[in-house]
This record gives C-alpha cells, sequence and structure tokens, in this order.
C-alpha cells in the first residue's frame, strides 16, 4: 500500500490505450450533456447512452484513433452531481481531458482495481469490479439525495460512471472486454504535499503497515507508505479537533455511516492525509511534480503557476458555498481546544464505498467468525461494520494521550 503517486501513461505505456479510450469517451459524452438541466426523474436513474468509436468518425462521434464503445449511465444525475459537489462544467473537462496524459498508480490495490490521476491531479479514475458499479446503480438514487441533504458528507464525490467496451490480446486471441470506471475526488491537494496517511476502518485485523526506516523510504511520497489502524493505535495519534470541528466532523460522520450501513455497504475507509504546516511544501516542489507529471522543466513550470493561479482564484472565491472539509487549501486545519488554528491541515473522507455485504463478504465472516473475535476482524455485517467504525474515528478525535507518552510530544498526533 503507497501513497497514490503514479507513473505517466503516454503513448507506449501499456495501459495507454485503455486511458486514451476512457478519456476520449469522456471528453464525448460530457460534452454532450449540456443545454439546460431539468428536474430530475426516475428515467434518468436508469438512463444509459451508448457511443461508439472507430478511425473514420461518424455525425455522433469523431474520429478516433482507436475502436471502441463508450456507454455512460445516468449522465444526467452524474451532471447534477458534479454541479452540487461545485464543479465547473468546461473545468471538468479540461482536467480530465486537456491532453491526454494521465498517471496511473504504480501498484494497484488487492481489489485488482487501477487508478489514473488526472493531469492536475484534481480527478481519480477508478476501475471498479462489475458488482460494484452494480451497487452504485442500484443505490444512485439514495446517495444522490443523501448529497443533496449533506453539502458536506466525507463520502467519495462521484462524478461519473462509464464503460469501455474493447478488444484485447490475450494470448494471441483478441476478446471484447468491459472496464467499468469512475470519476471521483482526489481527497489530496495538487500544491500541498501530504506527510502522513492514514486508511482506518475501526478493525485491527490485519491492519498494520510495516514501515520501512531506510534512507530512501525517507526521501519522499513516492516511497511513504499508508499506514492503517494498528499503526494509528501504536502511534497513539487523535485528530485533533476543537469542539466546533469536532462536533460538525461526528455529526457528519454518524450520518454517513448510516447511509452506508443501510446501503448495505462496508470495507470502506477514512482517508487521513496530514499536511504539516511547519515541514511545508519543499519534496512536492522538486520530487513529486517531476515523477508526477513529467521531467519536462516546461511542463512543470506551467504545473506550478496553474496551482499559483488556482490557490489566487480560490482565495477570491471565498463567497463561494465551501465544503465545510475543505475550507482550507481543499482541507481542514486542525484546532486547539478554543478552537484556535493549529499547524496541521487535514485532507479527510470515506473511500472505497462500494463494496456490498452481500456479494462477497458473508462468506468470509462465516470462516473468520470461527477462530476470530468477531470485533477485531473486518468482515462483519455493514450495520456492525458501521457501528464499529464510527466508534474508533469518534474515540480517535483529541484522545487523551495515555500516561507513558504524555510526556513525550512527538507521540501524540
Ligand atoms: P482494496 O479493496 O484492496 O482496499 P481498492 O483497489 O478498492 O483496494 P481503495 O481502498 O479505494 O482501493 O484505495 C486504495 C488507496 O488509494 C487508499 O488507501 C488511498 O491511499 C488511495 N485512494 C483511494 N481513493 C482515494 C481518493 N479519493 N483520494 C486520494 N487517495 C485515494
Ligand atoms: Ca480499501
Ligand atoms: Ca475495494
Amino acid at each position: 500500500d503507497r501513497v497514490l503517486i503514479g507513473n505517466k501513461v503516454s503513448e507506449g505505456h501499456v495501459n495507454f490505450t485503455i486511458a486514451y479510450n476512457m478519456l476520449t469517451g469522456i471528453r464525448v459524452a460530457v460534452s454532450r450533456c449540456s443545454g439546460i438541466m431539468k428536474p430530475l426523474t426516475p428515467r434518468d436513474f436508469r438512463l444509459t447512452k451508448k457511443l461508439a468509436f472507430d478511425f473514420h468518425g461518424n455525425e455522433l462521434t469523431p474520429s478516433s484513433q482507436y475502436a471502441f464503445k463508450f456507454k455512460d449511465y445516468c449522465p444526467e444525475v452524474f451532471r447534477e452531481l458534479r454541479a452540487l459537489f461545485g464543479l465547473d462544467p468546461a473545468d471538468y473537462l479540461m482536467s480530465l481531458t486537456s491532453k491526454y496524459i494521465l498517471s496511473e498508480l504504480n501498484s494497484p490495490g488487492k481489489s485488482g482495481s487501477f487508478f489514473y490521476f488526472s493531469r492536475d491531479y484534481k480527478y481519480i479514475i477508478k476501475t471498479i469490479h462489475h458488482a460494484e458499479h452494480q451497487h452504485l446503480r442500484r443505490t444512485l438514487k439514495e446517495y444522490y439525495s443523501h448529497v443533496k441533504e449533506n453539502p458536506n458528507t466525507l463520502i467519495s464525490q462521484f462524478y461519473g460512471l462509464h464503460r469501455v467496451k474493447m478488444p484485447i490480446s490475450f494470448k494471441s486471441k483478441i476478446k471484447h472486454r468491459k472496464i467499468y470506471f469512475l470519476v471521483m475526488n482526489n481527497l489530496f491537494p495538487p500544491h500541498l504535499e501530504v506527510h502522513t496517511t492514514f486508511d482506518l476502518k475501526g478493525s485491527t485485523w490485519g491492519r498494520y503497515t510495516k514501515v520501512n526506516d531506510s534512507p530512501q523510504a525517507q526521501e519522499g511520497d513516492a516511497h511513504r507508505p499508508v499506514l492503517k489502524d494498528l499503526n494509528w493505535l501504536q502511534e497513539q495519534r487523535s485528530i485533533q479537533f476543537g469542539p466546533l470541528k469536532k462536533k460538525k466532523f461526528l455529526q457528519q460522520l454518524e450520518k454517513d455511516v448510516d447511509l452506508l450501513a443501510r446501503l448495505n455497504i462496508m470495507d470502506y475507509s477514512l482517508l487521513l492525509g496530514i499536511h504539516d504546516v511547519e515541514r511545508g511544501n519543499d519534496l512536492i516542489d522538486e520530487h513529486n511534480m517531476l515523477t508526477m507529471y513529467s521531467p519536462d522543466q516546461n511542463e512543470l513550470q506551467e504545473v506550478k503557476r496553474k496551482s499559483m493561479a488556482e490557490q489566487q482564484a480560490r482565495q477570491k472565491s471565498t463567497m463561494a458555498v465551501q465544503h465545510f472539509f475543505q475550507q482550507d487549501e481543499g482541507g481542514i486545519r486542525a484546532s486547539d481546544q478554543f478552537n484556535n488554528d493549529l499547524n496541521k491541515i487535514y485532507y479527510i473522507g470515506i473511500i472505497d464505498c462500494l463494496t456490498n455485504y452481500s456479494c462477497v463478504k458473508k462468506l468470509e465472516t462465516f470462516w473468520r467468525g470461527l477462530s476470530h473475535d468477531l470485533k477485531v476482524i473486518s468482515a462483519v455485517p455493514p450495520r456492525d461494520y458501521g457501528d464499529r467504525f464510527y466508534e474508533f474515528m469518534a474515540s480517535s478525535v483529541n484522545r487523551i494521550p495515555s500516561k507513558r507518552y504524555k510526556d513525550d510530544p512527538n507521540a501524540v498526533e
């Protein structure tokens, strides 16, 4: 498990064709979906649109380098979701398709999903399994209502659900493969370095990341591991929020977890990135930008210039409706018991929330339940999972340090 820092996917890369097709499909489908927004109807939650691409192009689709089919799910619903999340339609298209370069995560997770970043690092494309895609479609109505009623939801922001169908050669045979994917928010900022990352589930079973102390590991994000529940407990970490932020955070978390339990979802995590203001940002300038985007100095300058311009734009648009947990540089500042700012910015969200309990987990609960305490394992029914998740996070806000660590200022986050 590594922090998401990718390799550039450009021509010649094994997955270039897949990435190219995904982006071409999004560009055409999303730009097609314009005109006045009408109130959504039940039909919009079922609607799909298909596009066929080939080298010649036709009146519906422009010519494309490769032949493939593209399917867009519930375009009007996602368009409205993007608006609810405050995305500008032109910006969205630009970010995803201005140049056909994405970066791909080095090591995909256990699930076999692939992650791609948009060039400006704002969006993540995640390939998902058919069952996850199905579950999202089935529950899209509830998700949509929840977002509408909870503008500050911590649950992943979904911006688009699509499918690409394309020929892929496998053992010298050509097979048509269907690849489902989601566009969602990158919780982490393009312009600030995240120094520490935790992926927390509230379970302890297998939830430890071995930390590598080698000099290479200290060097930069590319080698920095994502830490888990046992690391969190061992290091006596806590989320430092004063009473105001704590209340907002736990209230929202409770509502979000309740939705996920109702939708029969489990196995999600609280992703928490910590930017240490005092440590600043030197690595991201020199090291990360290079690996993330390109070794080309001109491009690097362009990326830096853009992120400066965005920062200024952000400062100007403080009048716009702000997501509570993205109010400071795209995250939220830690605060003390008097609600005064501390020198840390948290990037928080609930991720990986499309695993339906009934699909995979029942068997796992059975087998593991035989030999382990149900409290510590990760596969428990959604309601139990949610309660345990909430309790863990609630007890992690302003944890009172145990005696042993009390005098060591470094021991407490
Ligand atoms: P598994 O099912 O094995 O847990 P997965 O392939 O479903 O893996 P996720 O759990 O969704 O993958 O994500 C894996 C890692 O990718 C996370 O721990 C986190 O570091 C990073 N990640 C996922 N989603 C986001 C996001 N929206 N913003 C930033 N980082 C993310
Ligand atoms: Ca996960
Ligand atoms: Ca998963």
